[in-house]
């Protein structure tokens, strides 16, 4: 392993085993771990657990831990240029994932200096790169090839593998959909590169660097990472974390045409599709939003929810705290485990604002926060905040929409 710990050095304090976040170490005795040491009966042995984020190398006050991780970088870096979106489709329509990031990638591309590429496979869909151009690219490399008819990750994966090692992007965009999580992993394994997943924020710093923001450690921190050292730049964004740009149907791109690699195999044979009944509820589409959170008390709280998300023309949210107690199905959770929403108007009612739920809605364009505790931390993302009880505050605002109605 990349990480050693000096048995001339490690005098078993145990510092070590309380710093690390991902209990992969822990203090045995040396003589069962075979180290023998004139004075010290303990040491830290690392296990397979170890991600190698070397939080216990500063913590050792002895110096008697070490990671020589191997670094291995792309070879001509400064060859890659241009920040590239892979393009998700839907049949014959664009995910709009893809053009949130196109808006996105724009920014990135002007900060660069450099050009906007995006990547459009599939069947029957090249008449959709003018659109694309619409949304912000400068150029849509095509792939348009009857053996991409279905989702098949292998010829998608080997398709955008061939046209990134010929064309060299440094950044690569992908929407952290079921398709995009599929094909990102295995294209950045491929490429030997780094992969930042379902990102909440996107920079670039003062070396040029994409700086991919994503929550760690259950929510607790926002992390910023770096791809230093390897090209392309990859990340995953959750759909509606960034807004869409108006399409200027007067900007012009170019197109570039691409072929699959020869000889490729398909590796999976797609027989029929059925349809996920379980996902009824679109969330992350609705324009408006009412959620509940563990503050409805039950099951029955959320009948009031229901009641003002029908009497707004919204659909229904929840925290995950409502979701885990089984008061309404998964489907309606907004959040880092749930789905990521940016509806015009988001109502949340006795939810606290926990950092994995704010990641899933802070992008609303207005927040309302009904909640009796003034200090919850859902009123500091709050465009107006109601200090209520939410049995007595939503039967009221129904009663004021009915009355402005009729
Ligand atoms: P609480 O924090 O218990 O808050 C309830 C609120 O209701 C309180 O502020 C209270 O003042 C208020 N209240 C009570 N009664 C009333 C009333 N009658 N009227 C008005 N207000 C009232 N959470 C998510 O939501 N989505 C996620 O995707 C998610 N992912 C997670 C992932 C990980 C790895 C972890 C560790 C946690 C995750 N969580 C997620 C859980 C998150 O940390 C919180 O526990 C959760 O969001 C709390 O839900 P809540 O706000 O409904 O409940
Ligand atoms: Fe734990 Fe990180 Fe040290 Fe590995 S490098 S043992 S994961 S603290
Ligand atoms: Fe203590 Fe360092 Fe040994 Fe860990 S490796 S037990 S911190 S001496």
């Amino acid at each position: 392993m990349p990480i050693k710990v000096d048995s001339s050095k490690c005098t078993g304090c145990g510092l070590c085993e309380k710093s690390c976040p991902f209990g992969a170490i822990s203090i045995e005795d040396r003589a069962k771990a075979n180290k023998p040491h004139p004075k010290f009966k303990k040491i830290a042995v690392i296990s397979s657990a170890c991600t190698l984020c070397g939080a216990c190398v500063d913590v050792c006050p002895f110096g008697a831990i070490s990671v020589t991780a191997e670094k291995k970088e792309t070879d001509d870096i400064a060859l890659y240029k241009g920040v590239w979106v892979i393009a998700e489709t839907e049949g014959d329509e664009i995910h709009s994932v893809t053009f949130e990031l196109l808006a996105k990638g724009r920014e990135l591309a002007d900060k660069r200096k450099t050009y906007l590429g995006c990547v459009l496979i599939g069947f029957g869909i090249r008449q959709k790169a003018e659109e694309i151009i619409s949304s912000g690219a400068d150029k849509v490399f095509v792939c348009d090839n009857k053996a991409l008819e279905v989702f098949v990750d292998n010829a998608y994966v080997e398709g955008i593998c061939g046209i990134i090692k010929k064309e060299k992007p440094e950044i690569v965009l992908l929407g952290a959909t079921a398709i995009g999580r599929a094909i990102a992993s295995r294209i950045s394994g491929r490429l030997k590169t780094g992969l930042t997943a379902d990102c909440t924020g996107l920079d670039i710093d003062h070396q040029g660097l994409l700086v991919q923001t994503r929550p760690a450690f259950g929510g607790n921190i926002m992390a910023e990472i770096l791809t230093a050292y390897n090209r392309p730049q990859m990340a995953t964004v959750r759909h509606k974390v960034f807004k869409p740009l108006s399409k200027d149907l007067s900007k012009r791109g170019e197109v570039i045409e691409f072929g699959l690699p020869e000889n490729l195999k398909l590796q999976t044979k797609v027989k029929k599709f059925v349809e996920d009944v379980t996902q009824k509820v679109n969330i992350a589409d609705a324009d408006i939003i009412v959620s509940g959170g563990r503050g409805v008390g039950g099951p029955d709280g959320f009948k009031v929810i229901e009641e003002f998300a029908s009497a707004l023309g919204g659909a229904v949210g929840a925290s995950r705290a409502a979701v885990d107690s089984g008061w309404i199905p998964y489907s309606h959770q907004v959040g880092q485990t749930g789905r990521t929403v940016c509806p015009k108007l988001y109502v949340a009612c006795g939810i606290s604002g926990a950092i994995q739920h704010l990641v899933g809605m802070q992008s609303s364009d207005v927040i309302v926060a009904i909640n009796k505790d003034p200090s919850a931390a859902i009123f500091k993302v709050a465009t107006f905040g109601i200090v209520a009880d939410l049995f007595e505050a939503i039967p009221a605002i129904i009663g004021e929409i009915k009355k402005i109605r009729s």
